[in-house]
């Protein structure tokens, strides 16, 4: 018999997002008449923008004509996608990357979640609680951790509580660790991270040799130019950080799947005999061994994101999120609940009324509105008491679910 992996068998049962789809199956089998309002899934509602679809129209005509064969491209990325990146989402912010330091993939949650691979499994992580549930699982997958615990953290890992206190941004540990995944613009919690924040951040790892491994997903709907897009806008950070950005929200791509890591070329990590070894060279190494290339039309219709018009409309579709944003924001608080996030993100992180639990406000919140949202505690121990509501529906369904919460709902 093959002897399974047992660091699997530490996850904790079900899945964030498959528990939700039971318990709404369930909801909707009990009442056909209910119409769902969906701001659960942090999934895009808007159609591709129209320079996204006619790039992809050209690249599929280009590819079935004798002249316009493309086959495997280099892992890495067509230079075409690499060098735009550099130029509109670095230059464009005064930061200096390199295409050769650019890894183009399908998508942030594989990149996210297979980073750890090229790092020691005797690695010390930290985490922030709440989390994207990658960061956590896949270290647990690869045996970084020890078993869970009733209070929900694994044995093993650091976890950094993220509260009202500290605006959802906590700093660095008072001790070392190796790696540490930041998330700014901040899923679940919506909250931005400061460049106070990210400068204590990158002084920690620099001070205790430690890489941060900072997730950017969610660039793009920073609303106040003054708050650092990247964390290569700060000092430093070229030493210290890996990052990583994905086409899923800002373009619209959750379907079409592009995505891209950063891995300067200064930044190393170090053998078990202490020799340093470049990160970038790693990771490119895995890249190679294990992926065979966005496929050609992806980065083609990823490349028409930064053109005029495919600026302009992506821009359009992220204002149009971040308008919901602010009406539930802004409703929400002005009924008295207690709201957060949602000023720089597609989130808005709610503290659950009535002081229910997360899960039991989930079902509530079903029951008695039909709106489906995100218990917080599904995204770690700290989240409990805690709710997401998601920017990404049409407006008018956003207006209804408010009108439905403030309804049934004691704030
Ligand atoms: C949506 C999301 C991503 C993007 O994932 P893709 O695989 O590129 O679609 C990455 N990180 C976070 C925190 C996200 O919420």
């Amino acid at each position: 018999m093959a002897r399974i992996n047992d660091d699997y068998r530490k996850l904790q049962a079900g899945y964030l997002f498959p528990e939700i789809g039971k318990r709404t199956r369930e909801f909707q089998a009990a009442n056909p008449a209910a119409e769902l309002i969906r701001l659960g899934i942090g999934d895009i509602t808007l159609p591709l923008v129209p320079a996204v679809v006619e790039a992809l129209r050209e690249a599929a005509s280009e590819m079935g004509r004798d002249d316009g064969v493309h086959g495997y491209g280099d892992e890495q990325g067509y230079a075409f996608l690499r060098e735009a990146i550099c130029e509109h989402d670095y230059a464009a912010r005064g930061v200096a990357i390199a295409p050769e330091d650019v890894f183009v993939s399908d998508g942030s949650k594989q990149d996210s979640g297979n980073i750890q691979e090229i790092f020691g499994r005797a690695c010390r992580v930290v985490v922030t609680d709440p989390s994207y549930p990658v960061y956590v699982d896949t270290n647990v997958m690869a045996g970084r951790s020890g078993e869970a615990t009733p209070s929900g953290h694994y044995e093993g890992i650091d976890y950094l509580a993220a509260t009202a206190e500290n605006g959802f941004c906590p700093g660095p540990p008072e001790h070392a660790a190796d790696l540490a995944y930041l998330c700014s613009p901040n899923n679940p919690t919506g909250a931005v991270a400061s460049r106070e924040n990210l400068e204590a951040w990158v002084a920690w790892a620099r001070a205790s040799d430690a890489i941060l491994i900072f997730d950017a997903a969610y660039d793009a709907f920073i609303q106040d130019d003054a708050l650092p897009h990247s964390i290569y806008e700060i000092e430093g950070a070229k030493e210290c950080a890996i990052e990583m950005r994905s086409f899923s929200k800002r373009a619209g791509f959750t379907g079409v799947r592009c995505a891209y890591t950063v891995g300067p070329g200064g930044l190393v990590g170090t053998d078990a005999a202490g020799v340093a070894v470049s990160i970038r060279d790693l990771w490119s190494r895995r890249h190679a061994t294990k992926f065979n290339g966005t496929p050609y039309v992806i980065q083609r219709a990823a490349a028409a994101v930064f053109g005029e018009a495919g600026k302009q409309q992506t821009a359009e579709q992220v204002a149009y999120y971040m308008q919901n944003a602010r009406r539930i924001r802004e409703a929400l608080g002005a009924a008295g609940f207690d709201v957060f996030g949602g000023e720089h993100a597609p989130y808005i992180w709610m503290r659950t009324p009535e002081g229910l639990s997360s899960w039991d406000f989930f079902d509530q919140l079903l029951a008695k509105t039909s709106v489906i949202g995100t218990p917080g505690s599904g995204f770690g121990p700290a989240g409990e008491g805690y709710f997401r509501l998601s920017a990404f529906n049409s407006h008018a369904n956003v207006d209804l679910a408010i009108e439905r919460i403030r309804g049934s709902f004691a704030a």
